[in-house]
């Protein structure tokens, strides 16, 4: 069964008879399919999942909906099909996850007269707010993740590499239920975590250096995200103060999240106090992003997002502070807004952990 109570998607307003899903996330939304394979055909008072043999007993046992399985063809012209049949004239398809190559299969296999309308984010919005069942997953999902952290974080020491920190914190969200990692895991020691996006390597860790680590499990489907930053040894004065600078951001913008608030106003306030440290231009991403079935979903808590937040949204809240040749500092936590403010999933501690 599908994990969500889903919103209605919007007919009316999307002006089409019937809506082509492409997106797996989107169809698992909708329908409870987990398959790789798919495609989905929404309308007002039906929607039909189109999968291949593979996925036959797959389908039937998660979906409620009507499932039909392609053999042959493809299943772009099994959806024409059914657009023929009910004589449907405007059907609207995802335009940012349908891959060029269906587009043209479907587009040749819709009868005359049936117009493709690109909609993009449709179902995207109803995702935003999640519900009871969701939120329970992504708690879960998030208290696997600071698991992981915890049991991996126990056993560091100079000369492990960085690839041999990400194995053991993969190793660990499986075995406290994770399904697999939400992402590449993001280990960097010394200068190195001054790339916000690194990717581990054989690097050896050694005392006095810093170690970021940004970590996300996937349990249920639903994803955590969260990053610390440690330091082997005593860490100098510059690095404790950017430090406080980058948690001084990170509560600012947890304190302005509340149902109302724009996704952009929370991004301001991380970005005011981090100019106010001389950081500004160090941090150079957005505070945040919505996380769900997908690691990155609207809305983006990025300085141009107009998104007005809502009680049951989930988001992180992760400034940072990256200086070449010296280092980075990130701080991330998940976030699920409530009605009188939000709640701070992730339990892991944030004081700058010293090894
Ligand atoms: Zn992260
Ligand atoms: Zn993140």
């Amino acid at each position: 069964m599908s994990a969500a109570v889903p919103g209605a998607v919007p007919f009316r307003e999307l002006k089409v008879d019937a809506l082509i899903v492409s997106a797996l996330p989107n169809i698992r939304y909708l329908t409870g399919f987990t398959g790789d394979n798919a495609l989905a055909v929404a309308t007002p008072d039906s929607i039909t999942l189109f999968t291949d043999p593979r996925f036959t007993i797959q389908a039937g046992e998660e979906c409620s909906c009507k499932t039909v399985t392609v053999a042959k063809g493809g299943l772009e012209p099994a959806a024409a099909e059914l657009v023929r049949k009910k004589k449907w004239k405007r059907i609207g398809f995802e335009s940012t996850r349908l891959a060029y190559d269906s587009y043209h299969r479907l587009k040749g296999a819709l009868p005359p007269g049936a117009a493709l309308k690109p909609l993009a984010g449709a179902v995207e919005r109803l995702r935003m707010i999640k519900s009871a069942d969701e939120l329970a997953r992504i708690r879960q999902s998030v208290l696997t993740n600071s698991r992981a952290f915890a049991n991996t974080v126990r056993g560091l020491r100079p000369g492990l590499t960085e690839f041999e920190i990400a194995a053991q914190l993969e190793f660990e969200m499986r075995r406290f239920g994770g399904e697999k990692a939400a992402f590449d895991s993001i280990v960097a020691a010394g200068d190195r975590s001054a790339l916000p996006h690194a990717r581990p390597t054989g690097r050896r860790i050694s005392n006095d250096e810093l170690l970021l680590i940004d970590m996300g499990t996937c349990q249920d489907g639903y994803m955590s995200d969260m990053t610390r930053v440690l330091f082997l040894g005593r860490p100098p004065q510059r690095l404790r103060n950017m430090y406080k600078a980058v948690a001084e951001a990170q509560l600012a913008a947890i304190d302005a999240v509340r149902p109302g608030v724009t996704a952009g106003e929370v991004d301001r306030k991380a970005r005011r106090v981090l100019e106010s440290h001389g950081l500004g231009k160090a941090f150079v991403h957005s505070t945040g992003h919505g996380l769900g079935l997908e690691i990155h979903e609207p809305p983006r808590i990025g300085r141009k997002d107009p998104t007005k937040l809502d009680a049951g949204m989930t988001i992180t809240i992760e400034p940072g502070a990256y200086v070449e040749g010296f280092g980075g500092i990130r701080i991330e936590d998940t976030v699920v807004v409530t009605r009188a403010g939000c709640e701070v999933l992730t339990p892991t501690s944030k004081e700058f952990m010293l090894l």
